[in-house]
């Protein structure tokens, strides 16, 4: 992100959330973005996936100019390029496991044939073959939360965005998703960008960044 600004209107004047916001993320970081409520965490990550629209500045993702793009281009190169797991799963509730997790592989020139084995290739990963029948309503928060993960990764981004990932998931099961990430990155080369309150989720990333009051504040640790 370079010289960034966002700002919303409210009420006859507009409201700054980034007025010239700069950051660079390193292909294969695993970076956790804390902050207080209201300082932009889920503008920022609205942003990075083109869900939202700067005012000015640059978005540039590996070769992609985000903010060159109009609407139709940005929902095209989230499908490919983008993984997204949200606090709350957003599963389909009416889909089984596989078939949510099959979901972005359909905008995908893929036979079904290979479309399974992709997604039982991923069910696999995040430990959950034998769950791939299971409506999400028949699953546990962790179980509905790797199936999130799942369908994140199924169509192989370079990047995943989180936001809360563990938010709503007991310690047990916070801690499984933290370990998941961790593999992602550290030996599939995932970037990550995880937005989270939670200091132990936040401890499991390489570096925290700080945003507070428009900037960021780094803090790094040995990886
Ligand atoms: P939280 O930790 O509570 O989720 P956050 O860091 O994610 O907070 P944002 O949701 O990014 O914060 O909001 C940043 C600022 O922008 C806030 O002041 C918020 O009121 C404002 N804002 C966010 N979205 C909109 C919108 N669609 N219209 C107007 N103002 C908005
Ligand atoms: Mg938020």
């Amino acid at each position: 992100l370079q010289n960034l600004e966002k700002s919303y209107p409210t009420g006859g004047s507009q409201l700054p959330v980034f007025s010239g916001l700069d950051l660079t993320i390193p292909k294969g970081d695993f970076a956790a973005i804390m902050g207080p409520s209201g300082s932009g965490k889920s503008t920022l990550l609205n942003l990075l996936a083109g869900i939202d629209h700067p005012d000015r500045g640059e978005i540039r993702i590996g070769r992609a100019r985000l903010d060159q793009m109009g609407e139709a281009a940005r929902t095209r190169w989230r499908a490919h390029h983008l993984g997204i797991v949200f606090q709350f799963y957003n599963l389909l509730p009416m889909l089984t496991v596989a078939e949510n997790v099959e979901l972005p592989l359909l905008l995908k020139p893929l036979s079904s044939r290979m479309r399974r084995e992709r997604v039982m290739m991923v069910l696999e990963l995040v430990g959950l073959t034998s769950h791939a029948r299971h409506r999400p309503s028949q699953l546990s928060g962790g179980q509905q939360q790797r199936t999130g993960i799942a369908r994140a990764i199924v169509s192989d981004p370079e990047l995943i965005l989180c936001d809360e990932p563990t938010g709503d998931l007991d310690r047990k099961s916070a801690d499984d998703i933290l370990a998941m990430l961790r593999v992602l990155n550290a030996e599939l080369g995932k970037t990550i960008l995880m937005v989270t309150h939670d200091p132990v989720a936040a401890a499991s990333a390489r570096r925290t960044l700080h945003l507070d009051k428009g900037s960021f504040l780094e803090e790094r640790r040995a990886a």
